[in-house]
This record gives C-alpha cells, sequence and structure tokens, in this order.
C-alpha cells in the first residue's frame, strides 16, 4: 500500500490552511475496480478532518454508495425531462422539428410527427422552433434525487428510473443539488460515454481507479483520453495492486501519469465490503493512506492552480 505523502503537516495545521473547495470525481474506465470503496473512503476521511464534504453518488444506474453508508434521507426531489407533444391539429407537416433535432428523436411522415421518446433529450429545440406553435412540452419522469446524512457527510444519490436511459439529465440534477458547499467526491459510473462526462466536466481532480490487469490497462486508456479530453487533471488508483501484471505501471511510467494510491488485495477488505461496511479507517494502516492521498490531490489541484503545473496535467508532479 503506497501513496506519495507531501512533507508532513500535522493534520490540525493542514485543517486549518486548507481553505479551497475541492471537486474529485472518481471515475473508472471499467465496473467492478474498488471505485465506489476509493469514494466513500475519501469522503470519510475528509469528514474526519472536521471539513464539510459532499459525497455525490452519479453511478445512477446502480447506485450503491447507499449501501455502505447508510444515510438518513432527509429530501426527495423527482427529476423531469421536457418532452414534445404534438398538437395535430396545428401541424403542417413542414418538416422543421425533425430537422432541428439533433438526437433523431422526431420523424414527420406527411402530416404525422412521430416521437421517439427514448431519444429525446428534452433540448427543447423543436417546442421553440416550430413555426406553427405546433409543439407543446409535457414532463416525463426520469428518476430522482435524494440527499441525507451519514458518518458527518453530506449525501446526495441520483436514480435512474428502470426503463430510462437519459442518465445524464439525473447525473445534473444531483451535481446541482449536491454542489453547494464544501468538497465533493463524486462516484461516477464506469465507462467512458456521455453519463461520466456529466460526472466529470468541471471537477478540479479525477482519481482514475483500475487493476493491474490487461483489461484494467485498456480501460485506463480509455479513460486517461477521457480526462485529457476534457483538461481534467488526474492521477491513478491502482487496486488490488499486487496482483495481476506489471502492464498498467509501465504504462502510467511510459506517460507520466503519477499512481497515487495504490491498494492490496487485502482479504480484510474483502470480508468488510461482503459485510457491507468498507470504512477502511477501521484498518489503522488505511487511514493513513486515505489521508495522503486527498492531501496529495489538494497540493496537485493547488499547484495547477497557480500556473505552475500547467501544461502538464495529468503527469507526476
Ligand atoms: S415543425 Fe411543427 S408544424 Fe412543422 S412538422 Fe414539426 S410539429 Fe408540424
Ligand atoms: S426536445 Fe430536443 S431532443 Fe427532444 S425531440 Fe425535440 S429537438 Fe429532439
Amino acid at each position: 500500500m503506497m501513496c506519495n505523502p507531501l512533507p508532513s503537516p500535522c493534520r490540525r495545521f493542514f485543517v486549518q490552511q486548507e481553505e479551497s473547495v475541492l471537486k474529485i470525481a472518481i471515475a473508472s474506465g471499467k465496473g467492478g475496480t474498488g471505485k465506489t470503496t476509493i469514494a466513500v473512503n475519501l469522503a470519510l476521511t475528509i469528514a474526519s478532518l472536521g471539513q464539510p464534504v459532499t459525497l455525490l453518488d452519479c453511478d445512477v444506474e446502480e447506485p450503491n454508495c447507499r449501501l455502505f453508508l447508510k444515510p438518513e434521507i432527509t429530501g426527495f426531489r423527482p427529476v423531469n425531462i421536457p418532452q414534445p407533444k404534438v398538437l395535430e391539429e396545428r401541424c403542417n407537416g413542414c418538416g422543421v422539428c425533425a430537422h432541428v433535432c439533433e438526437y433523431h428523436a422526431l420523424i414527420v411522415m406527411g402530416k404525422q410527427v412521430l416521437v421517439f421518446r427514448e431519444l429525446c433529450h428534452g433540448c427543447g429545440a423543436c417546442f421553440w422552433l416550430c413555426p406553427e406553435k405546433a409543439i407543446v412540452e409535457e414532463e416525463h419522469p426520469i428518476g430522482s434525487v435524494e440527499e441525507g446524512i451519514s458518518h458527518g457527510i453530506r449525501f446526495v444519490q441520483g436514480q435512474l428510473n428502470i426503463g430510462e436511459v437519459m442518465s445524464p439529465a439525473v447525473i445534473r440534477q444531483v451535481r446541482l443539488q449536491g454542489e453547494i458547499t464544501g468538497d465533493c467526491i463524486i462516484d461516477s459510473p464506469p465507462g467512458t460515454s456521455c453519463p461520466v462526462v456529466e460526472s466529470v466536466r468541471g471537477t478540479d481532480f479525477v482519481l482514475l481507479v483500475t487493476e493491474p490487469t490487461p483489461f484494467g490497462l485498456h480501460d485506463l486508456t480509455l479513460a486517461v483520453g477521457m480526462a485529457r479530453a476534457l483538461s481534467r487533471p488526474f492521477a491513478v488508483a491502482l487496486n488490488r495492486c499486487d496482483a495481476g501484471d506489471e502492464g498498467v505501471r509501465s504504462y502510467c511510467k511510459r506517460e507520466g501519469i503519477e499512481i497515487l494510491l495504490s491498494i492490496p488485495d487485502d482479504r480484510r477488505i474483502a470480508e468488510s465490503y461482503a459485510r457491507g461496511d468498507i470504512d477502511l479507517s477501521k484498518l489503522p494502516e488505511y487511514r493513513e493512506v486515505f489521508d495522503c492521498c486527498y492531501r496529495r490531490i489538494a497540493a496537485l489541484v493547488k499547484k495547477g492552480q497557480n500556473g505552475i503545473d500547467q501544461g502538464k496535467r495529468g503527469r507526476a508532479a
């Protein structure tokens, strides 16, 4: 287990000095890498420093941070998106709506307009641009956002309704509701597609979680490409670091990417996980590991903000 500690200010000094608010996304090119374990433990670490922190579960198709934090839910809000309803009596079949819909959610056949609701992103273009005012918007429920508190952590999670596909809209609401005050830890969905981009966009730092296997390496390279395309500073967290092969480490070395956190394949972690308890601070050596990880991220972000490390995003400082 490793981290790269800063020259070690005592915890009290650090808390007093650390004023900036951090938004840290925990992402992974694939599921099952330990993303949630790291997100929950980083949030617990920040809370233990006495700092306000919000954990945002943006893995809205399968949110599971709550299984481990067991928060008391204090708020619930449905998430709707506006979708078009065509008033047939006004429609003249001009086709403007289908032409402006970037998502191909509308087809005009004669004077009939077919709406493919699953493809509609609720952008409103058809509504605003229909020359006959033949389109009205109807609110369609796609999910919900819940808020609660646990272990001194403010907790916000999104849940996409079964059968719905527009997870970015739910993720947007989670972030709107969650990023109010204090540090934010964002548990992103797995992969590198639109939902992940929505959860990573505008964050201060992205921690890419992977495992030292050929699959882990393949998905890490995609995730690195995403972080670079979004110009987010990033580093790697290597889970089960003592298993597998050297591929991920060689890649990171070649690319100048810092491996900021390494967690071994520890049977005690698996046992805790199986019990629904992933507070690793109960295993004393891990408390320091996550503490160092958080401080390292704060230092890297600060360095970037000061312009010292510009142009080397994702590279070891
Ligand atoms: S833009 Fe309006 S009038 Fe034209 S086809 Fe679409 S709904 Fe009908
Ligand atoms: S609201 Fe936007 S995405 Fe939905 S059908 Fe209209 S133009 Fe297409």
